[in-house]
């Protein structure tokens, strides 16, 4: 296959000329990488890469692979959606082996699912390999489970906004706040105000937690807790750097004896059982 180092024994997919593998990179660290997304990143020659994954991924592609940058970050104009689809379907047509990287997993909140139609439209074999979406690793690293027998039977990924970029008509907020005990807000630090809103509206409390994770899984990561009364002031004290998921609910409090980043840096969990504590 290649000269790096082999994967661990098993039977691992070749990508072929012409193929294009649409892969999730996980939320930042390198680390939660699958392995097939290393198996790809082995054989690809060519690497369509988004603005969200790390750049010590893309090391461990081959030398010679050519990285195509994708996303919207750093001041580059940001490239349609369309004209990303149409260069895909060009790379393969010419027998490339691509690998399209994308933040998380491909098809949440990815556009993974508009990019993989087009490609079979255009008659392009392809492969899905599934990652770790921020909305559940990412929490995971700061100590939150998204669901948890004692808060929830259900969680709903929300996204804070739409294809016009305001915070999405569509959803009916009264019956989210009503019906989901936890909510995992993607893309949602821009409108978090009409968010906390609606759901302040709808008759969530005003103490129910929240917790704000910046840059999950990253060296940077940085965390908020805070309530749905306070949030958005206190979103705007912390100024924090995108990418940033939001997490409403009860679960949140897990975080004080879950933290286990901060537990293995030497500080001390804040409560051995905070659920049993809470109100409600
Ligand atoms: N497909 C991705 C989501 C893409 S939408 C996934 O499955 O994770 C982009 C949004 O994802 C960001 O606005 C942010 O809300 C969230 N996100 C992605 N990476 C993140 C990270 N490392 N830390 C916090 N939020 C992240």
């Amino acid at each position: 296959m290649t000269d790096s180092p082999p994967l661990p024994n098993g039977n691992w997919p070749e990508l072929k000329p012409g193929w294009v593998w649409l892969c999730g990179a996980g939320p930042g660290d390198p680390g939660l990488l699958t392995l097939h997304a290393l198996n790809g990143l082995r054989q690809a020659d060519v690497i369509v890469y988004d603005a969200l994954v790390d750049a010590a991924i893309l090391d461990w592609a081959l030398p010679r692979a050519e990285r195509i940058y994708a996303g919207k970050r750093g001041g580059k104009p940001s490239a349609k959606q369309a004209d990303i689809s149409l260069r895909l379907c060009e790379l393969a047509k010419a027998g490339k082996r691509v690998l399209r990287l994308k933040g998380g997993d491909p098809f949440v909140f990815g556009r993974g699912g508009e990019e993989a139609q087009t490609l079979v439209q255009q008659g392009i074999p392809i492969r899905i390999i599934p990652g770790i979406s921020a909305g559940i690793g990412g929490l995971a690293y700061a100590g939150i489970p998204v669901t948890h027998r004692d808060v929830n039977q259900a969680v709903t990924f929300v996204t804070g906004h739409d294809q016009t970029g305001q915070t999405p008509a569509s959803l009916d907020w009264k019956a989210l706040a009503k019906g989901s005990q936890v909510l995992v807000i993607y893309m949602g630090m821009k409108h978090a105000p009409e968010i906390a809103g609606a759901l302040l509206d709808a008759g969530r409390p005003k103490d129910e937690p929240v917790a704000v994770v910046a840059q999950a899984t990253t060296p940077d990561q940085k965390v908020l807790e805070t309530t749905l009364g306070r949030m958005v002031d206190d979103i705007a004290a912390a100024a924090f750097n995108p990418p940033a998921i939001i997490c409403i609910g009860r679960s949140v409090l897990m975080r004080q004896v879950l933290d286990w980043q901060s537990w293995a840096a030497g500080q001390v969990p804040r409560d051995l059982d905070p659920l049993k504590r809470a109100p409600g």
